[in-house]
């Protein structure tokens, strides 16, 4: 489609995204939430509502929910009730999931997030708390489809945000701005791929200047942040086209195809179940009280913006280099740590967003799994700028020497090596004289005028020096002998 066509639209999306609560047991009772053990291990009689059975709400579920209010700026509900949604699914045991839906446990609240058109200021409908629902397995040449039942009943929190972001650019922004609050609350472990934090996305498309919203599509489950922004792209343009044809766009769930890069109707809204919502009967309601609030407003850790704004004030770093460095809650950690050890903070800085980073990331780490201590890579700066190693012999020998053998220290290491720059002119006079008398053509075209040949005689010293001479003083000798 033209995009002159798509300028004439705006884009609307509203986002509901559950996150897997990171409790030792599941919402209302006592078996483990973990993920990954053999299938249908954590099922008692009470995740699977027996007659009788008794649930009981695990309050450590509803502080990590309050955790995530808190931090979005949300008001906290003091009383609560918690919902049966009635519908029939093989995954869901009990016939009912437990959720929040007139008392959510967060209401109103903002994330601020930042695009390349700037910062703004995502509002929140409400963070409601929920139960998960079982895994229907479906095995290439089983005739039958499989159940587990170990996620039935594992804490969700569903944010839901107000229909305010308006680009696929946006969406990410959110979602990425999400996983990152959430690991930094150490609330749940942020993991798409496994689907402990997952996204619906709502999309539709209204004239410009138009008044009233257009009818919405709602993008059902996707599990990783370049998914949301790949179906939200492709349904902005689905849409757009049936406008433009004059074609009314259906309100009703889709389902995004990773491979194909399409969405596909799953149901329309017309199909929607009756849910016969009504307060469970076996749960109390939860009440917060102010000492209970108190105790969790005292044991929230400092989130990435606190984080970013000590960066840059505490350390002085700039602003670019503290958003990098607090992508990741273990990577400012480190930082810090390093810092201890040197007053180098830029230096330290360049080290962890170049060389660190990128082994990180090849290697698919956190900065929490990076085996050289903080100490060593305060102690390898030092060296720096001692003047007793220089920049490329430190990150392209010495650094991945140090990963390998971390127990040895940077100096220790840099000796046995036979690392150490060389500052000493009487060894790096000598080479230098040889160097000019090996070329007396490029010694001429220097003395005409091509001071850029002062790289290659520099070249020329680093290369016999096995990169060891101090560039300063190299520089130097080789400019007073060229002119000698
Ligand atoms: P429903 O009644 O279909 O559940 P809600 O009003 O509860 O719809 O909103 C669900 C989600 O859909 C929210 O994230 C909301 O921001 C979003 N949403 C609501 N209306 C629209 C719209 N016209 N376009 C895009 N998203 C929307
Ligand atoms: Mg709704």
């Amino acid at each position: 489609m033209a995009t002159t066509a798509l300028d004439r639209y705006t884009v609307v999306i509203g986002l509901e995204v559950h996150a897997q609560l990171l409790t030792k047991s599941k919402i209302y009772n006592a078996d483990a939430a973990a993920y990954g053990s053999l299938p249908n291990t954590h099922v008692s009689v009470i995740t699977l509502a027996h007659p009788g059975t008794l649930p009981k709400l695990n309050r450590k579920a509803a502080e990590l929910a309050i955790k995530m209010g808190l931090a979005c700026r949300s008001e906290i509900s003091r009383y609560q009730i918690f919902d049966r949604k009635n519908y029939f699914y093989p995954d869901l045991p009990k016939g009912y999931q437990l959720t929040q839906d007139r008392t959510p446990i967060c209401k109103g609240g903002y994330l601020l997030i930042s695009t390349k058109t700037g910062e703004r200021k995502i509002p929140l409908n409400r963070i409601h708390m929920e139960e998960d629902a079982g895994k229907s397995i479906h095995l290439q040449d089983e005739a039958d489809t499989l159940l587990d039942f170990n996620r039935a009943g594992v804490p969700l929190i569903e944010i839901v945000t107000e229909p305010a972001l308006r680009s696929s650019e946006e969406a990410s922004a959110f979602m990425t701005e999400i996983r990152k609050l959430v690991r930094y609350l150490e609330i749940c472990d942020g993991n798409m791929e496994e689907g402990s934090l997952r996204c619906d996305a709502n999309v539709s498309l209204m004239l410009k200047g138009a008044k009233e919203y257009g009818k919405k599509v709602e993008i059902k489950n996707m599990n990783s942040i370049r998914h949301v922004q790949r179906a939200i792209d492709y349904e902005v343009e689905r849409q757009a086209v049936l406008l433009e044809r004059g074609e009314a766009v259906v309100s009703e769930t889709r389902t995004y195809d990773a491979n194909t890069g399409q969405t596909y109707g799953m149901r329309t809204k017309e199909e929607l179940n009756d849910y016969r919502y009504f307060p469970d009967p076996d749960l109390s309601p939860l009440e917060v009280s102010d000492a209970w609030l108190a105790q969790i407003k005292e044991s929230m850790p400092a989130l990435p913006w606190e984080w970013r704004e000590k960066l840059i004030s505490v350390y002085k770093l700039p602003a670019y280099d503290a958003q990098v460095l607090t992508d990741s809650k273990p990577m400012a950690v480190y930082f810090e740590e390093i810092c201890q050890h040197t007053d180098n903070y830029k230096a330290v800085s360049n080290w962890l967003m170049g060389p660190v980073k990128s082994y990180l990331n090849e290697h698919h780490l956190e900065a929490d799994q990076f085996p050289v201590t903080p100490t060593a890579l305060a102690q390898l700066i030092g060296l720096i700028d001692a003047n007793k190693l220089n920049f490329a012999v430190a990150s392209q020998q010495l650094f991945p020497a140090l990963i390998n053998d971390p127990s040895r220290s940077p100096e220790t290491l840099a000796l046995t090596m036979n690392l150490m720059q060389d500052s000493d002119i009487g060894s790096i006079q000598p080479i230098v004289e040889q160097i000019i008398r090996e070329f007396p053509l490029k010694v001429e075209e220097y003395k005409n005028g091509k001071k850029a040949i002062l790289t290659m005689f520099m070249g020329e010293v680093m290369k016999r020096t096995k990169g060891k001479a101090d560039p300063k003083l190299a520089t130097e000798l080789i400019l007073k002998n060229l002119t000698k």
